[in-house]
């Protein structure tokens, strides 16, 4: 939101309040959205090559707006991503995103195999409201 190429990674009151705003006022739309910007953010706008060609933000990015600044603070440390819950998260999401409709456990079971955490990413995308568990045992993205 800030237009620099790397922005810090934590975000500014003003950031939280602008992202709040543009929330769907109802659920299941909501959770419809969280996962939309989790998907923009894991396949097309990455750090490292963000696809702006095939952005469906593209008109309302200030950083490509600006003409793509580079970064100009310091150095990036390497960011640790491999092993985080963040990545088994985005796993579970991309079997629900990839399958036709609502997926078994086992389908979920093999993309992770640390039980502990994935049962852990699981229910915090269930909290959060971006899978629903179905009362027949599967589990489906919201709408
Ligand atoms: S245009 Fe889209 S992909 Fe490119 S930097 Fe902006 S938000 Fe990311």
């Amino acid at each position: 939101m800030s237009g620099e190429e790397y922005p810090p990674k934590s975000q500014t009151k003003a950031e939280v309040r602008l992202a709040e705003s543009l929330l769907p006022a109802a659920a299941p739309t909501a959770a419809r959205w969280a996962v939309a910007v989790m998907e923009l953010g894991a396949l097309v706008c990455t750090a490292r090559s963000p696809r702006c060609a095939d952005c469906p933000v593209l008109d309302g990015c200030r950083w490509h707006r600006d003409g793509r600044p580079a970064h100009a603070g310091p150095p990036r440390r390497g960011q640790t991503y491999a092993g985080t819950d963040r990545q088994c998260r985005g796993r579970l999401l991309a079997v629900l995103r990839d399958a036709e409709g609502p997926v078994g456990k086992p389908a979920l079971d093999v993309v992770w195999s640390d039980a502990v955490q994935r049962e852990r990413a699981l229910d915090a995308l269930v909290a959060d409201g971006l899978v629903d568990p179905l009362d027949d045992g599967r589990y489906a993205l919201p709408g």
